[in-house]
C-alpha cells in the first residue's frame, strides 16, 4: 500500500511503529538518527544483557514470551519521559503490541498532553516475507545495525564490531510465537482497530509497504517525514 500524499507528514511528531518482527523497524530508527530522532526501542533495552533490567528479562525473551508490562512500561515511561525533557521527537519501537500496551499508550500520551503530537506508522509486510527475513537476520553488538545472513558479513562495516544472531532470533519456535503474536493478537486486536481509526481521524496515521526495496522505502520515508518533499 502506498502513502497517501493528502495526509500531512509526520514531521514535528513523535512517531509510535507497528509492524511485524522483520518489518526494517531498526533502518527506520536509523534514517530518523539522522534527522535527530531519540530511538526508543523498547526490545532492545530490555534485550540489553548488560544491565540488570536486560539480566532480568533475558528469561523471556529465550522463552519467545513477551516481557511483563510492570518492566516493559517503567522503562519505556523512564527513557520516554527523559527524552521528552530534553525536547527530543521520539521514534518508539516495540510499544504497541498488546491490548494492555495500548491502554497504557492512550492513558499515557493523555496525561502529557501528547494526543496531537504523537502519530502510528504502520509498516505492512506479510508473514511469510517478515519470516524469511529475521530467520537470516544478524545483529552488530556495538551499534545494533542489522544485516542479512545472506550477506555472509562477520562484521559490522560502520564499527567493526562483530554480528551475533539475537538471543530471541535462535530458535526458529520462538520466532514463529513472536510472529503469531503479532498476526494474530496485535493485528486481531479491536483496541488497536479503535486507536487506528481515532488516528486516522485526527491524521496521525500512515501505512507504509515495507516489503519494498530499502532504496524505495527511504523514499516514502523521505516524503513523510521531511515536509519539503510533501508540499
Ligand atoms: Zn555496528
Amino acid at each position: 500500500m502506498q502513502v497517501s500524499y493528502s495526509q500531512p507528514s509526520f514531521s514535528g511528531k513523535h512517531v509510535f511503529l507497528i509492524g511485524p518482527p522483520g518489518a526494517g523497524k531498526g533502518k527506520l530508527a536509523e534514517f530518523l538518527l539522522r534527522r535527530k530522532y531519540f530511538h526508543l526501542a523498547l526490545g532492545d533495552i530490555l534485550r540489553d544483557k548488560s544491565t540488570p533490567i536486560g539480566q532480568q528479562c533475558k528469561p523471556y525473551f529465550e522463552r519467545g514470551e513477551p516481557v511483563p508490562n510492570e518492566i516493559s512500561f517503567e522503562v519505556f515511561r523512564q527513557t520516554f519521559s527523559a527524552a521528552l525533557g530534553r525536547n527530543q521527537l521520539v521514534i518508539v519501537d516495540g510499544m504497541l503490541q498488546t491490548e494492555e500496551d495500548i491502554s497504557f499508550f492512550a492513558n499515557f500520551i493523555e496525561a502529557h498532553s501528547l494526543e496531537d503530537k504523537c502519530g502510528i506508522l504502520f509498516l505492512k509486510l506479510s508473514k511469510e516475507i517478515a519470516k524469511d527475513r529475521i530467520l537470516n537476520r544478524i545483529i552488530c553488538e556495538g551499534c545494533k545495525c542489522i544485516y542479512s545472513k545472506k550477506s555472509k558479513q562477520l562484521q559490522c562495516q560502520k564499527c567493526k564490531a562483530t554480528l551475533i544472531e539475537r538471543i530471541d532470533d535462535i530458535r526458529e519456535q520462538a520466532i514463529m510465537k513472536r510472529l503469531n503474536r503479532f498476526f494474530e493478537v496485535t493485528l486481531a486486536s479491536p483496541f488497536l482497530s479503535r486507536l487506528i481509526e481515532k488516528s486516522k481521524a485526527k491524521s496521525l496515521y500512515l501505512e507504509v509497504d515495507a516489503e519494498l526495496d530499502l532504496e524505495r522505502l527511504e523514499k516514502e520515508y523521505a516524503k513523510i517525514f521531511d515536509n519539503a518533499s510533501c508540499v
